[in-house]
């Protein structure tokens, strides 16, 4: 990093975007402070203001591919402690409208890793930058400016507990606060226009528990996941994988004010109403280890920083802060991932970032891609309010096809999940040989097999923890 670019850069916010920003900005200043309210360092739990780490979040193929670009080792560091992983096409076990996709592995690594566990990982690399410091426990106040405003020059924050504030300089702020972000609100106040909010309401609900296996009746075989996922004829879906031996975790979610219940009875009956009866199934002989806990996520959001034409020097935003995606399609952290290598590509320019080049980049080269794919989908449900382009609407009668071909055909199911995790561009799907071939397989609707129940052994005198004895899935 060139000397213009001044030696101090202050992150705001230490979750999986601030973290990924620390990583990048390590190599280019003399010294990164991370400011946040809760307690990071050693936390292996659930984090008092990142509630979302209750929920599944699971890291899609692209984020796994950014996250060793910058922290080189660290899937098999979690393998070798003990996280299950797999092959996101070749061992999930997938249901699309109901119809079990045919599977093949396609080189896309899944981890099952709970989401405070995984950041914890990342907060342990982070941490063996000896010029990052995490500041804990702090709030965030604001930000500081020269006096023509145009140039940020640090933030305002406070020791929790306390009642003074001090002010912590830097050459640049980076704003990884999440969706409840306060730039806009800052910008306002510094005299520059807010960005322009695009949202869609979606009324997600979501419910996550955790469950123990009981021996001799494992219903994921050889799979690490089981993963419905929701549509128009039925808003509800789920994602269920192996978190540690005979662990599992369950989220299962519905969609506008369809919400699933938190008590077991109630979501057992949900889980029955599920298309496929898989995870109901699998559920049926697993103990629960802790309560299930709910969140609601009402709109989606993108913050559109890349058309402002002002904005002050030293304050570059990331993250939820710029995009809260719909998070049954997983992409969040792996944006997160894709900010830091923009943030990264501008850092190395040589001097200090301009905010506007780098938002421009931020949308074209990490949101534009996930945002169109999260937009396409939720407009597939009737009940989703918005316009409803040619391109939408085409682009979704082609997903449905794809979606049946794949029951058939697990070339299709790997290129399916390439494109929905991040790794390729829907385009690759269009291409004209692959569309024939989506059209032709899904000619006469999905295989016959996808509809069958799937069904596992249970050992002798293992009983079910939850409905009749007389349900009980047979061998196959
Ligand atoms: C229900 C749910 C499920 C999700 N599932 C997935 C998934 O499967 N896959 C996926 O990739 N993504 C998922 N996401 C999204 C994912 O959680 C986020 O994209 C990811 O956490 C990155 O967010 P972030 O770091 O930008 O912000 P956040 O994770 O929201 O972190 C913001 C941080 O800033 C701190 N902070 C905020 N304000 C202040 C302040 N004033 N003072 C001090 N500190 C402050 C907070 O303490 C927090 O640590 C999901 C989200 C939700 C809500």
């Amino acid at each position: 990093m060139g000397q213009d670019a001044g030696t101090r850069a202050v992150v705001l916010g230490g979750s999986i975007a601030g973290l990924f920003a620390a990583r990048v900005l390590a190599d280019a200043y003399d010294e990164v402070l991370i400011v946040d309210r809760d307690k990071l360092v050693g936390v292996k739990g659930v984090r008092r203001f990142c509630p979302q780490s209750h929920q599944a979040n699971g890291l899609l193929a692209r984020g796994v591919q950014v996250m060793e670009e910058l922290f080189p080792g660290l899937t098999q560091e979690m393998v070798d402690y003990g996280v299950p992983t797999g092959d996101l096409s070749g061992s999930c076990r997938w249901y699309a409208r109901g119809n079990r996709l045919k599977q093949q592995h396609a080189g896309l690594t899944t981890l099952g890793v709970v989401r405070p566990l995984f950041e914890w990982f990342i907060r342990e690399r982070v941490q063996q930058f000896p010029n990052v410091t995490f500041v804990e426990e702090h709030d965030i106040l604001g930000l500081t400016t020269t006096a023509d405003k145009s140039q940020v020059t640090g933030a305002r924050v406070q020791k929790r507990g306390t009642d003074h504030d001090e002010v912590i300089e830097a050459d640049l702020v980076v704003d990884a606060t999440g969706r409840g972000s306060r730039t806009p609100v800052w910008l306002e106040q510094l005299g520059y226009e807010k960005p322009f909010e695009e949202r869609k309401k979606i009324d997600l609900g979501y419910v996550t528990q955790h469950f123990r296996l009981r021996k001799g009746a494992n219903g994921f075989q050889n799979d690490v996941a089981i993963n419905q996922i929701a549509h128009a004829a039925v808003p509800r879906g789920n994602v269920f994988f192996l978190v540690e031996d005979g662990k599992v975790e369950l989220t299962t979610y519905g969609i506008l004010g369809d919400h699933p219940p938190t008590d077991y009875d109630g979501l057992m009956a949900w889980l029955k109403s599920l298309p496929a009866k898989d995870v109901y199934n699998t559920l049926r002989y697993a103990d629960p280890v802790d309560k299930a806990m709910p969140f609601k996520f009402p709109t989606t959001l993108r913050r559109h920083y890349h058309t402002l034409r002002r904005f002050p020097e030293g304050l570059l935003v990331t993250g939820d802060a710029v995009t809260t995606f719909n998070p049954v399609y997983a992409q969040g952290m792996s944006v997160a991932a894709l900010c830091a290598l923009v943030l990264r590509q501008h850092l190395h320019s040589g001097a200090a970032p301009v905010p506007q080049d780098y938002f421009r980049d931020l949308a074209t080269d990490a949101i534009d891609q996930a945002w169109e794919m999260t937009n396409q989908i939720d407009l597939s449900l009737p009940g989703v309010e918005g316009e409803r382009p040619l391109k939408v609407k085409v682009g979704n009668w082609f997903l449905k096809r794809v979606q049946i071909a794949a029951t058939r055909d697990g070339a299709i199911t790997a290129e399916y999940f390439k494109t929905a995790g991040l790794v390729q561009k829907p385009e690759a799907l269009m291409k004209p040989g692959f569309a024939l071939k989506v059209l032709w397989k899904s000619l006469f609707g999905p295989a016959k097999e996808s509809r069958e129940p799937y069904t596992f052994p249970v050992a002798e005198g293992v009983e079910p923890a939850f409905g009749e004895t007389a349900e009980l899935p047979k061998a196959a």
